[in-house]
């Protein structure tokens, strides 16, 4: 899918297509330049020394006699093969070093990069030069020498790649899977940074052609009466006088050569960049899966809801390149105007699931749904140009981390009113318009001046309210906000969460709010619905669910969370980690930290269900209708203590 994709978008790219043919006729001349070659490279007769273009001699001869022609291809064999040489040595130094210098970090990386930056500091002719002196001329060891400094620029490239790559999501995936290093670097990196390398190769064998004339020239590189390229124009600067002609031969076919090289690196990368920003290379759309959506259950579901996710299932390739469910069979609902409470411990895939409904999963990861629908339009199996439209337009996102969030290139408002420009045909003072508005939506004081301001000039606090203001621009119907105040300090987080909640008051749009803090969502959600290891566990009225878990997950969370009560002792917390996906049980996945774990809990899958404590509340235990679980109570000034409830 996405090769024939890729391979339909080439062919649209007309002119790079024509510089891809002038680099293949060069090739060919180069091989098989000995059959189609008119004359050796070193046929010559003196006596015909700097003859005109004829019908026998197509570019005239040389001094020597020599036919320009035939030793302009033998030349371009020359060029080729050096400019192979160099790129090779240099991605096969620079990319295994690179990989593991951006993966491994620590000291490899230190060394690394502090021979890169000393060969960099150095002007790249010079160096060449300095080592050509010590080793001897020739075009081998030339060669080798250029290979051996491109390779640091390929090393500092793919370590840069390598540094990005290595924290996406599909690669904590494979990690968590239990994937070695080795199988994450060639399988998961690798593949993912391979469209810039490639890049970087067909703009390094341009630089490579330019860089054996220029040595061959200077007599460091291919020595008389070899034909290059370089030498060809070192015996055309020795003719000058007689004959100008004889530099433009060799000229010509440089300069055409690294153009084409270059156009053609260029076409790649807008090919490879337009991919990547809306094609399926490197996100995948969430895929229906065959069959009826799960029936709707009480708790996780509500009637007639804004959004409806029915089954949604998140697989990245495990250790052994089976699929490995990082998120199995989510079904929730997030009911017009509401707020639903998403919460988890790190790990238990609530921000891969808001990922999903968002397709952005990166690749190699799989998504499947029985349905994703947003007001009754369904989501699953759109590209993700079509799901560009929603995101940002229909639903707004607010991550953590406002200020990373933000380019420091622009201004806040410059980054607002591009969401706008991108989503709505607004003329500029419309923008203008639109931007102070939302701003003062968000209270940012004095928005006029403020939006001129770039990101670095705004507190954190600020920040997030300008990543609200992005988010609520084209009027979504649902916003989802991933972990919206954990970066920030505690009075703060309370202004932003007020906010939302009066956002929600005056534009009516629902809100997905994804957090670890069961505070939080005490504080602003109508429903939360609690993951564990990949599963929704628990679902329910925000205020039930506190006073009464069905679910001794939720008990723990509840239980460990401070409380405005004299602490006796340590704060109390739920013993071990959530497992990774390579560990998770067919059975309960909770059951190796669950104090109440029975036999029965271990001997099958155990399902989400309507269950015991209120007539809209859903668990997935299969104890939870005879067990008493401790909940809380909101105080009046919302802080949480414990309810009377006993065990
Ligand atoms: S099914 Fe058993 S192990 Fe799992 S949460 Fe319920 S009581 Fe605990």
């Amino acid at each position: 899918m996405t090769h024939s994709r890729l391979l339909r978008r080439l062919l649209r790219q007309r002119a790079t297509l024509f510089w891809a043919a002038v680099v293949l006729v060069v090739l060919a001349g180069a091989a098989f330049a000995p059959l189609l070659a008119p004359f050796g490279p070193d046929d010559g007769n003196i006596r015909e020394g700097l003859a005109s273009p004829s019908a026998e001699h197509l570019l005239g001869t040389d001094k020597l006699g020599r036919d320009v022609f035939s030793r302009l291809m033998f030349g371009a064999q020359i060029a080729l093969l050096a400019a192979f040489e160099a790129v090779g040595i240099a991605v096969l130094v620079g990319v295994p070093l690179g990989l593991l210098s951006g993966y491994l970090g620590g000291w490899l990386d230190r060394i690394a990069m502090r021979i890169v930056e000393g060969v960099m500091s150095v002007p790249f002719l010079v160096l060449a030069i300095a080592l050509i002196s010590i080793l001897g001329p020739g075009l081998a060891k030339s060669m080798a020498v250029v290979g051996v400094v491109y390779a640091t620029i390929m090393l500092r490239l793919t370590r840069g790649l390598t540094l990005a790559a290595r924290e996406e999501l599909y690669v904590d995936g494979v990690r968590v899977t239990g994937g070695s290093d080795r199988r994450i670097l060639f399988q998961h990196v690798l593949p993912n940074i391979l469209p810039a390398l490639i890049v970087q190769v067909t703009l390094m064998l341009a630089g490579a052609i330019v860089a054996e004339a220029t040595l061959s020239f200077l007599g460091l590189g291919v020595q008389a009466p070899a034909a290059s390229w370089g030498t060809m124009l070192s015996d055309a600067q020795a003719s000058i006088r007689e004959s100008f002609f004889l530099a433009l031969p060799p000229g010509v076919a440089i300069l055409i050569t690294v153009l084409a090289f270059n156009q053609v690196g260029d076409g790649l990368r807008d090919l490879f960049a337009r991919e990547a920003k809306g094609g399926s290379l490197g996100v995948n759309p969430v895929q229906p899966v065959v069959g009826s959506p799960v029936a709707a259950l009480p708790g996780a579901s509500v009637p007639d809801p804004l959004l409806r996710v029915s089954d949604l299932t998140v697989s990245f390739p495990g250790a052994d390149g089976s699929p490995m469910e990082v998120v199995q069979g989510v079904s929730l609902d997030v009911g017009r105007g509401e707020i639903v409470g998403l919460v988890g411990e790190s790990g238990s895939g609530k921000s891969v699931t808001a990922m999903a409904l968002l397709g952005l999963v990166p690749d190699p990861g799989r998504v499947a749904a029985a349905t994703v629908a947003l007001d009754g339009q369904e989501l699953t199996g759109r590209t993700f140009d079509e799901l560009r439209a929603v995101r940002g337009g229909r639903i707004g996102v607010v991550f953590q981390e406002p200020i990373a969030s933000l380019n420091p290139a622009y201004t806040v408002g410059d980054q607002v009113a591009e969401v706008l420009r991108e989503h709505t045909d607004m003329g500029r003072e419309e923008v203008a318009r639109r931007v102070v508005e939302l701003f003062e939506q968000v209270h940012v004081p004095d928005p006029q001046l403020r939006m001129r301001d770039y990101p670095h000039q705004f507190s954190g606090g600020m920040a997030q309210r300008v990543m609200i203001a992005m988010a609520l621009a084209c009027r979504p119907q649902l916003l989802i906000a991933d972990e919206p105040t954990t970066a920030l300090d505690v009075t703060v987080q309370g202004q932003v969460l007020d906010l939302l909640l009066e956002l929600r008051g005056s534009t009516g749009m629902s809100i997905l709010l994804i957090t670890h803090d069961l505070g939080v969502v005490a504080d602003v959600a109508d429903r939360v619905a609690v993951m564990y290891a990949g599963q929704l566990v628990e679902a329910g009225p925000t205020a039930e669910v506190f006073a009464r878990p069905a679910h001794p997950y939720t008990e723990g969370l509840l239980g460990s969370l401070p409380r405005n009560v004299r602490r006796v002792g340590r704060l109390p917390s739920i013993p071990g980690v959530v497992p990774p996906p390579a560990q998770w049980p067919q059975s309960c996945h909770f059951a190796q930290r669950c104090r109440y774990a029975q036999d029965r809990c271990r001997a099958a899958p155990v399902e989400l269900l309507a269950s015991q404590p209120g007539p809209a509340r859903a668990a997935r235990c299969v104890r939870s209708g005879e067990l008493e679980l401790t909940g809380v109570a909101e105080a009046p000034d919302r802080a949480l203590v414990p309810t009377e409830e006993g065990r």
